[in-house]
């Protein structure tokens, strides 16, 4: 699930995503399916599947950011997923620019509000003179969302490189605050808005490089995910085979 959740009592606590605040999910499936249900946050299992089989594994101090519909972060410190008293972790929700765009959150200029999906589209709608562009449109779907991208850069590619620019600065600034306050051995990037990688990336690597404190930006390994969709679920299932099934806890990071 998206948000802030409560593992051990099967609560999405808030999901500004989903719109819920409160929900006793897991105990509403149980009763459903009849069969007990687990609830973990979704950023959190990427970086689990990343740490256990993934490139992370080599590392003690990971963060992962994912890029999409919204934007998360997760965390493997000391060998352990942080999440604080439940939710730590929320890169999404750092503010990156003073009185920026409204977030979900209620906050202003946050890291999601200003690079979802949903802002690339309404940056390149504010930006473009092409009037195919500027129709009023909000992707419900991260797949509407780059087919609207795509199509803007067939019509007006220097708008679209231009709005890629600023998102690769911002997500740079944000990694570089991460990378000051946290010093990882590793940092992943994720989330479907790879699928524009080229176009903010190296952007965003160099803004927190050449930004970050002291050596800190020139330690850190920053890696891309290439495993996809299946990593935002493998990290609990491989979680739960290695507790449940083989009893190893040694290198469990999730403690329920
Ligand atoms: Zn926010």
């Amino acid at each position: 699930m998206s948000g802030s959740v409560d593992s051990e009592r099967g609560i999405v606590k808030s999901s500004y995503i989903l719109g819920w605040r409160n929900v006793p999910i897991g105990s509403m499936l149980e009763k459903k399916i009849e069969a007990p249900v687990l609830v973990y946050n979704d950023v959190d299992s990427f970086a689990v599947t990343h740490y256990t089989i993934g490139r992370a594994k080599d590392y003690r101090n990971c963060i992962f950011i994912t890029v999409g519909s919204g934007v998360g972060g997760a965390m493997i410190l000391e060998g352990k997923l942080y999440t604080g008293k439940g939710g730590a972790g929320e890169v999404g929700h750092v503010t990156v620019v003073h009185d920026g765009r409204k977030c979900s959150c209620g906050s202003r200029g946050c890291l999601e509000a200003e690079i979802s999906f949903n802002a690339m589209v309404n940056r390149i709608q504010r930006k473009t003179s092409m009037d195919p562009l500027r129709v009023h449109f909000r992707a419900t779907t991260e797949d509407e969302a780059i087919r609207y991208i795509h199509e803007a850069m067939r019509v007006d590619q220097a708008t679209v490189t231009s709005v890629f620019d600023e998102v690769g600065t911002l997500l740079g600034i944000a990694i570089k605050n991460v990378i000051n306050i946290f010093a990882p051995d590793y940092l992943l990037i994720g989330g479907e808005a790879l699928a524009f990688k080229e176009f903010f990336l190296e952007k965003a690597v160099s803004v927190a490089r050449k930004n970050a404190f002291g050596d800190l930006g020139d330690d850190v390994v920053i890696d891309v995910d290439d495993m996809g969709e299946v990593a935002w679920v493998q990290g609990v299932v491989l979680n739960l085979i290695e507790r449940e099934v083989f009893q190893i806890e040694g290198r469990s990071v999730y403690e329920v």
